[in-house]
């Protein structure tokens, strides 16, 4: 198969595995559960993941992932972004929807998606990310809500997640122009809070870095695994949980982090407690505009 259409491949394989783990978040069901599933199910079609799923509840916009002893469960005032990357041998397809399981918020959900759907419209060559970030600030503010303003969407490269070029959820004064065959990440957050986020404390995602001197024969087994599995893309604490005892797997990442042996994905939360709703898909612009890679 050719890149391309490993691309069109790992999108549609988002797709699929979208529509059904999203499915699965409802009362009462384990955020544990639905990770499982979503991932599992992308190894079914034949694709890996191409980052852990995310599952960020309401003021959380986005890093948030089950860890291996998640007892966490959906509640019915959840407004739940699952956001799912898949890759076939490193062409990635990129996805995220909203959904509020109580059936609420719709008006903050429909703003990220319209924010979504005009700035696929405006996709062509020739057009500069900074114009799609005017339209998705415009499109977001129509609906009474603010943009995340530090949270972007991205170019997609072979192995790459974040290929450089990032594309804005604001007018920003610089931009670049979209070329025919660019594949990027298009993924505007509303918000009735500051339109912005903060890093918590915790991560549960990380990527390997470098390796570096270590003490700890824990964290040494653990970034020997994920340098030889991972080593381009991040992982999870929970697909590392197993290598060593678990009463140690805290204090191995925390090693590994200020060693700077790996990078930590915080979670990140809005600033001013806001709820944040999120929309995504990867497309491929085209002569004329662009194609819709996630997509079944
Ligand atoms: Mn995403
Ligand atoms: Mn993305």
């Amino acid at each position: 198969m050719a890149g391309d259409d490993k691309f069109r491949e790992a999108g549609s394989i988002a797709a699929e595995v979208m529509d059904a783990a999203i499915k699965k978040v409802k009362v009462g069901a384990r955020l544990l559960e639905v990770a499982n599933y979503a991932e599992g199910k992308i190894f079914e079609m034949g694709a890996k993941p191409a980052f852990p799923i995310n599952i960020s509840i309401n003021e959380r916009a986005a890093h948030y992932t089950p860890d291996a002893g998640d007892t966490r469960v959906f509640e019915k005032d959840d407004l739940v972004k699952l956001d799912i990357g898949v890759h076939v041998d490193g062409y990635i397809g990129d996805i995220a929807r909203s959904k509020a399981i109580g059936g609420g918020h719709k008006k903050l959900i429909a703003a990220a998606e319209a924010a979504l759907d005009n700035a696929i419209s405006a996709l062509k060559p020739g057009v500069k990310t900074n114009e799609i970030g005017g339209i998705v600030e415009k499109t977001i503010k129509d609906f009474g809500f603010l943009p995340v303003n530090n949270l972007t969407g991205h170019m997609l490269t072979e192995w790459n997640l974040h290929g450089g070029i990032v594309v804005p959820n604001v007018r920003t004064m610089h931009g670049h122009k979209f070329r025919e065959g660019d594949v990027f990440a298009i993924e505007p957050f509303s918000t009735d809070g500051a339109g912005r986020v903060v890093d918590e404390a915790n991560a549960m995602i990380f990527r390997y870095l470098a390796d570096k001197p270590l003490r700890m024969r824990e964290a040494r087994t653990i970034l020997a695994y994920v340098k030889e599995n991972y080593s381009m893309l991040p992982f999870a604490e929970r697909w590392v949980a197993d290598l060593v005892p678990r009463f140690k797997l805290g204090l191995a990442l925390r090693q590994l982090v200020s060693s700077k042996s790996l990078h930590p994905y915080h979670i990140l939360r809005e600033r001013a407690g806001g709820l944040v709703a999120q929309a995504e898909h990867s497309v491929r612009i085209t002569s004329g505009g662009c194609e819709i890679l996630t997509e079944k």
